[in-house]
């Protein structure tokens, strides 16, 4: 989201500092589904056309598609060509004046300590934001009833992607882009042994029989270490901004497995932020709270409808069908 919004701003006349920790071009490889509601501020950098062609379209419709699924890095790349960034530094701390108003960040990195006064903070560090943490903005994380089992292997499948329900109201998924698959599925928060005990070869078959398009890219994971056990939470900050300092992305929001629009709502909050910020350049506050008023109603449905929140509702009330459960039953 930062690199993003860093183009964003740059397009309007702005000269953000972009600050990343990690040094440039380094990412973990995987497919990604980009969704509809993160295509415009892509447009808007010319970057949506640059990676669709790398990518799968899902559900296809009239020269657009749903979604489309590409391999994480070219992403990454198409946004972060000829943008400044400031690699390799992390945010360590908050500059807070008497009145509470964040007025900056000191930033740590190879030659050590710097200070970068700051009009607004952007928080674009993800779901465990340090950033948010510092300024003491609440953030609640709801875990969900079950936990997760999800796949890559570098086998592409037969289609982009597929998704059933079973019988408990757990779902089962999976995706494909050029290079390589990934599936997930909802199952017992039983921890990653006794998740993964049945063996590689015993979910690979019932992945195949329940999720039939998911069959070759499934194959195609050699070894159990391409399987992973989590146990998912979703994420809701009560408050967006507070002066000098406002939240977008993951660490303002997460969404479950199932949705696959977590880094669509963050683009978007990206571009609704870069516009917020250009009409009210004056004023850091004006911006956020207009940033809130034209968000918000956008963000806060997909939060109260995330099909994982449903859920905590009807966990346990049904049972799975046969052949579902996983672990499966002795
Ligand atoms: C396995 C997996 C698969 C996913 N698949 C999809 C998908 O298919 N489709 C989809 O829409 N979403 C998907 N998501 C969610 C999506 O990846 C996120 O919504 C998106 O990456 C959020 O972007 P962000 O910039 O808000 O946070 P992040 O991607 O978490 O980026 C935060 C950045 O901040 C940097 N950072 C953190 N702390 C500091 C600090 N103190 N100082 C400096 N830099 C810092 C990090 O290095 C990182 O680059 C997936 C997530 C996971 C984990």
């Amino acid at each position: 989201m930062g690199l993003t919004l860093g183009r964003l701003l740059r397009a309007r006349g702005l000269e953000p500092v972009i600050i990343e920790r990690m040094p440039e071009g380094a990412y973990i490889p995987r497919g990604y589904m980009l969704g509809f509601q993160g295509y415009e501020p892509l447009k808007e950098i010319g970057v949506l056309d640059e990676v669709w062609p790398e990518g799968r379209e899902i559900a296809p419709q009239g020269g657009s598609a749903v979604a489309v699924c590409v391999e994480v890095g070219k992403v990454i790349h198409s946004i972060a060509q000829d943008l400044p960034v400031m690699y390799e530094h992390s945010v360590t701390e908050l500059i807070i004046d008497p009145s509470g108003r964040v007025t900056g960040v000191v930033a740590e990195g190879p030659d050590g300590e710097v200070t970068i006064p700051s009009d607004l903070v952007i928080a674009c560090d993800g779901k465990n934001s340090r950033v948010r943490e510092m300024a003491g903005m609440e953030a609640v994380f709801d875990k969900l009833p079950e936990a997760e089992l999800s796949w890559m292997s570098s086998t592409p499948s037969e289609t982009s992607f597929s998704m059933a329900y079973m019988a408990d109201g757990g779902h089962i998924g999976h995706l494909s882009w050029p290079q390589g698959s990934g599936g997930w599925r909802s199952c017992k928060a039983v921890g990653a042994e006794e998740a993964l005990a049945p063996g590689l070869d015993a979910i690979k078959e019932m992945w195949a029989r329940l999720l039939p398009e998911s069959r070759l890219g499934v194959e195609g994971v050699e070894s159990i270490e391409q399987v992973r056990y989590s146990e998912p939470e979703l994420l809701t900050t009560p408050e967006w901004w507070r002066p000098g300092i406002v939240l977008i992305g993951d660490s303002a929001h997460f969404f479950g497995p199932e949705t696959g629009i977590s880094s669509g709502i963050g683009l978007g909050d990206a571009h609704a932020l870069a516009e917020a910020i250009a009409q009210n350049k004056d004023s850091a506050d004006r911006a956020c709270e207009s940033y809130v008023t034209w968000r918000a109603p956008v963000v806060r449905p997909y939060e109260a409808m995330d099909p994982g929140r449903q859920r905590i509702l009807v966990a346990g009330q049904q049972q799975p069908g046969p052949g579902e459960a996983w672990p499966p039953a002795d």
